[in-house]
């Protein structure tokens, strides 16, 4: 018998059939009640066939070029633990950077692949919905992957035992866990703008360019591989964020207002976050890539004028937040470890005053501002710790209710007074750190009263292991908080300097470089 056998399929074909051809339309039920999702927000598409691949990438191809890369990750991964390479780093407190990378952005990572794959199912076009697919494989590779990278570490240093335990639980931890909350809660959308978009696109380089540079600087071979080899799935998970919002905007005019607020949005969320890259840049690395601010300089401002100038011709105005970053460049890392500093005893990394060529290096770097607002306060901080009186700051911050960050901002136009801004809604009353962060409230007040303020739970008693009694005689909150966190007191948080984490990189130093 004769079989008309196909010869093998043409590139474009076979990605075709292995893409696009798997799509259908549903029969039994309408594609309203199958994809319920993909019109609340008020988003018109006409067209799903118009959107364009970013990637000609099939899932079989894909399987073959990740598994490529995890050969090669793994292999330095188990040299590095090997050949002691935590004993390798410029000094102890960098592995502080990554007790804030590992609690603060690696669950992020989970987050962004449960997002993905939730979005994913609800777009009813088959070209996003196969791109989401990837990306949200890509992401629990990135958790996985930089959890793994990590590891070594955890065996020889306090702090990094429970970073998803305490994403859910430690103040600052909430900052980072808010914005994958408020994104991964709105609609499908606002979801690719929001992570797609200004966390992928307009935000990405400021997060991993410091920390694996950072990586490379200071002798961390393990993070810094993971991230060479997460780059090539950073540059697709940019194309996507970029292809998805030029696509809403040709789709239909009406779509502009509501892909800008989101732009907006988004944007000024991002920034907030950032502030805790900015300080790890400054204060926390031993051999520091450049400062925070030109990184902001060069990553947001020249970057991302670009894309904001190609946008323009949809439409797209630059946010109006992005004046008030000119002025928080100059401060924001600065006013963030001094929080730090201060609450040193509730974090899960160890903090520091500068030493005297590290203040020069800030006075350099920040000439407006640093030897101005900030010098003072910290030669005092550390003449103070010499005395022996170390300070730490036993009260509790008021927060912002949408980007939860304490109140430690300062006024646009003067450093010297904390910004506060509040509202009334529903006769209680809500505080934010800045303007852009009360307008995010006003337009949805509904979701942002739902937030869970660490420092409010800590009042209303929600922060104390199982059966504690704060009405018991001597009760001290503090412990009771930390021990609710997972922080082992004495030895993940307070000081670096005296802490075990100094003491046993000093004396295994010692070992490997000394008979
Ligand atoms: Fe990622
Ligand atoms: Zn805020």
């Amino acid at each position: 018998m004769d079989m008309k056998v196909k010869k093998k399929l043409g590139l474009k074909e076979r990605y075709g059939l292995m893409t696009r051809g798997l799509g259908w339309d549903t029969t039994y039920q309408p594609m309203d009640k199958v994809f319920p999702y993909d019109k609340f927000e008020g988003i018109k598409i006409h067209d799903w066939e118009k959107w364009e691949d970013p990637f000609r990438l099939t899932m079989d191809a894909y399987w073959k070029y990740q598994a490529e890369k995890e050969r090669k990750l793994y292999a330095i991964i188990d040299a590095f633990a090997q050949n002691n390479g935590h004993l390798g780093v410029t000094d102890a407190r960098y592995i502080n950077t990554l007790k804030l990378f590992l609690t603060g952005i690696s669950p992020l990572e989970y987050m962004a692949h449960r997002g993905f794959a939730h979005v994913g199912r609800q777009m009813r076009g088959v070209g996003p919905r196969v791109a989401c697919q990837m990306q949200a494989i890509d992401e629990i590779r990135h958790a996985q992957t930089q959890i793994h990278s990590m590891s070594n570490y955890n065996k020889y240093y306090n702090g990094l035992h429970a970073p998803r335990h305490m994403l859910d639980r430690v103040w600052y931890l909430s900052v980072p866990k808010s914005f994958f909350d408020d994104a991964i809660t709105a609609g499908p959308f606002e979801w690719m703008i929001a992570i797609g978009f200004s966390f992928e696109y307009v935000l990405t380089n400021l997060l991993f360019v410091p920390f694996v540079s950072g990586a490379a600087y200071n002798g961390d071979m393990g993070a810094m591989t993971f991230g060479f080899s997460a780059q090539s799935d950073e540059a697709r998970h940019m194309t996507l964020g970029l292809e998805c919002i030029k696509f809403l905007l040709e789709q239909d005019p009406d779509n502009l207002p509501i892909v800008q607020r989101w732009i907006d949005k988004w944007t000024w969320r991002g920034t907030r976050v950032l502030t805790l890259v900015g300080m790890m840049m400054d204060y926390m690395l031993p051999k520091r890539v450049m400062s925070w601010k030109e990184a902001w300089e060069i990553y947001f401002e020249q970057n991302g004028t670009a894309l904001f100038n190609d946008l323009a011709r949809y439409g797209i105005k630059v946010p109006e937040c992005v004046n008030q970053t000119f002025e928080d460049k100059e401060h924001i890392s600065h006013q963030a470890w001094a929080t730090f500093y201060q609450y040193g005893a509730a974090a899960d990394f160890h903090t520091w005053m500068p030493k005297p060529d590290e203040m020069d290096w800030l006075s350099e770097k920040y000439p407006n501002t640093f030897d101005k607002y900030y010098r003072p306060r910290f030669e005092y901080w550390a003449e103070q710790h010499k005395a022996g009186n170390r300070f730490y700051n036993n009260t509790l911050p008021m927060l912002c209710q949408v980007c939860q960050i304490p109140m430690l901002f300062t006024e646009p136009g003067d450093p010297t007074q904390i910004c506060y801004r509040e509202t009334d809604y529903k006769e209680e009353k809500y505080h934010f750190c800045s303007d852009h962060c009360k307008h995010i409230f006003e337009h949805e007040p509904e979701k942002y009263v739902q937030a869970w303020l660490p420092v409010h739970q800590i009042y209303q008693g929600n922060c104390f292991p199982e059966g504690t009694d704060p009405t018991a005689p001597g009760f001290e909150p503090l412990p009771a908080v930390l021990e609710y966190y997972h922080i082992n007191h004495g030895r993940d948080n307070l000081e670096y300097e005296g802490s075990e984490d100094q003491r046993n990189f000093e004396a295994w130093r010692q070992q490997a470089t000394k008979n």
